[in-house]
């Protein structure tokens, strides 16, 4: 382990896949996550198998070599589950299929922390509960393992009924190739509130800046097919961002882009935004710490969806939807 600053983290020599010998893991869900989870574990050695509700994730489950059992009824042939159905039924399912059931020496294994940080789902004190979350989409935490590197990760334990938590959470994260790249420990809380944060406080920003400068440039006259193209759609920023998560954010800016290009970047980027950005940043933050948001989404749900489906509904109209639409039929953007 690499204790630097008081940050854990662990790489693949501190994690002993000898703890999973013996055990079942139940993958339950079918889905981004759990395919490439359960195709992982599988070639890591470990016996698992798919529970799932009989839908197209279950037959895909089956070409895949997996045998699978109903969600209802899986507490008896595992050891462990992989809670991998999406977080917002993931309360209902709990209740229904596995909150009676599960008991001491069993454990539940969440890839976020939402549910079991703000109480939706609260397991019994004697079940073990710890979280493996991969910071990366599913297709590339199978293609990461494959290639031999894996898809980092954090980590954090909940409860520890058996004494052993956090030696099973580390064969996990081994298991799916996440202690090849390095997985970090942290708490649920943490992790939760850093993955709202970026939802609420941070891609809004982010989004709104690209609807702004499609407005001043389009204000101006430019053709929106070519700002769909030029801010985004070519797959430039895309690149960007990779390079910066590869190289570093400032240091590809350095290596891979024109002198002009850094010194216009650079020389306008402070003061770029006001300090009323940053105090709506610390607004959302204490909004989700304080469970305001979780208390707004639970509201939102029990209407069902109202503002939500209202918000989807307007993406369809957005200019910038209807500037891509015109682009695609102009240019080739397949990347
Ligand atoms: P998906 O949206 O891919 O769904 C997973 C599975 O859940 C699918 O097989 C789906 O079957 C099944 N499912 C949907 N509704 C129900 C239901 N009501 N009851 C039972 N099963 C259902 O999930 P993700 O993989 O995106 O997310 C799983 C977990 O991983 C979440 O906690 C998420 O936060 C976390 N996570 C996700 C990441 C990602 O890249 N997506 C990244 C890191 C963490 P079908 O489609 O056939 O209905």
């Amino acid at each position: 382990m690499n204790s630097a600053d008081n940050l854990k983290v662990y790489r693949d020599n501190d994690a002993d896949l000898g703890f999973l010998e013996g055990k079942k893991i139940a993958v339950i869900g079918y889905g981004k996550q759990g395919r490439s989870q359960a195709l992982n574990l599988r070639d890591s050695g470990v016996s698992v198998h798919v529970a799932s509700i009989r839908d197209s994730s279950a037959e895909k489950a089956e070409q895949d070599g997996f045998s699978v059992v109903p969600i209802d009824g899986c507490v008896g042939t595992a050891d462990i589950f992989l809670m991998l159905i999406p977080d917002e039924v993931q309360r209902d399912v709990y209740e229904k299929s596995l909150a009676n059931d599960l008991k001491a020496g069993q454990a539940l294994c969440f890839a976020h922390g939402y549910n079991y940080h703000f109480g939706l789902i609260k397991p019994a004190p004697e079940v073990d509960v710890f979280m493996v979350a991969p910071r990366m989409v599913g297709a590339i935490v199978r293609e990461s393992y494959k290639k031999g590197v894996g898809a980092p990760a954090f980590v954090a334990l909940g409860q520890d009924g058996s004494g052993h938590t956090h030696q099973t959470m580390l064969a996990v994260a081994k298991g799916i190739g996440a202690t090849k790249a390095g997985v970090i420990e942290t708490t649920f809380e943490q992790e939760t509130v850093l993955d709202l944060f970026m939802e609420q406080a941070f891609f809004p920003v982010f989004s709104q800046t690209f609807f702004t400068a499609f407005d001043v440039l389009k204000e101006a006259g430019f053709d929106p097919r070519m700002l769909a193209l030029e801010m985004y759609g070519s797959g430039e920023v895309a690149e960007i961002m990779k390079a910066a998560g590869d190289i570093g954010f400032l240091q590809q800016l350095v290596l891979l882009h024109s002198r002009t290009s850094q010194y216009g970047t650079l020389s306008r980027t402070p003061g770029a935004y006001s300090e009323t950005t940053k105090s709506r940043m610390m607004d959302a933050l204490e909004n989700i710490r304080n469970g305001g948001f979780a208390k707004e989404w639970a509201e939102e749900e029990k209407a069902g969806y109202p503002v939500y489906n209202k918000l989807v509904e307007g993406i369809k109209t957005h200019p910038l939807t209807v500037a891509e639409e015109g682009l695609h039929n102009l240019i080739d953007l397949r990347h």
